[in-house]
């Protein structure tokens, strides 16, 4: 599938100019010409970077990137229309991932455009690094994509640890958790359980902690 970029530019002639340019490439394109519908075209949209024009219509770029960044990691290169801005612009931190001077040549946006795709791709291969994932229907659980095969009581002590990150629980609260009869165990259930689960995560990830035990407080998970 292409990949799906959305121009924001209120010169019909340049956007049109660079929807053509990125078509050659293999990527399809938007267009919108107000800063004020872009939000909520992305909520309907999912594109794969935005390029994004300063001075625009209903709602200004920077504007605009500043409120996509409160919520998306979406490569963002804003276009401007004068050289001395950028300076501006770097220092007011938008959380823009390039910036383009006009006027410019539609190659040197493309060509920006893969770069700033590729970087970011990067990234997000380097954020999928710390990936667990839980599925509280049916109880299970995935390291790095692999599932980490985990009986009934290990995963709801994970899944307590894991949805109160850095919270530290002592050995009681972990069998209130996960026993909801009250019944009475014995505390080293609650550690050769946690020794189970730490043996199956080490099988993915033999170098880290991810459940982490404090002497005479209980266990925390953090990652
Ligand atoms: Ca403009």
């Amino acid at each position: 599938m292409n990949q799906h970029i959305l121009i924001v530019e209120d010169e019909v002639k340049i956007a049109s100019l660079l929807q053509d340019y990125l078509r050659l490439d293999s990527f399809d394109s938007s267009h919108l010409e107000r800063g004020d519908i872009v939000e909520d075209w992305l909520n309907h949209h999912q594109p794969d970077l935005i390029l994004l024009d300063i001075m625009l219509p209903g709602l200004s770029g920077l504007e605009v990137c500043k409120r996509i960044r409160q919520h998306s990691q979406i490569p963002i290169i804003l276009l401007t229309a004068r050289v001395e801005e950028i300076d501006r612009l770097l220092g007011l931190e938008l959380g823009a991932d390039d910036y383009i001077c006009k006027p410019f040549s539609p190659r040197e946006v493309v060509a920006r455009v893969k770069t700033v795709l590729r970087r970011s791709a990067n990234n997000n291969s380097n954020a999928a690094k710390n990936d667990l994932r839980l599925d509280t229907d049916a109880y299970r659980a995935w390291l790095q994509g692999h599932d980490l095969e985990l009986t009934a009581v290990e995963f709801l002590l994970l899944a307590t640890l894991v949805q109160h990150r850095g919270r530290i629980f002592n050995r009681e609260q972990l069998m209130n958790a996960i026993y909801s009869d009250n019944r009475i165990v014995a505390d080293r259930t609650i550690d050769s359980h946690i020794k189970k689960i730490r043996r199956k995560i080490a099988q993915i990830l033999p170098e880290q902690e991810l459940i982490h035990s404090l002497y005479g407080a209980g266990y925390k998970y953090e990652w």
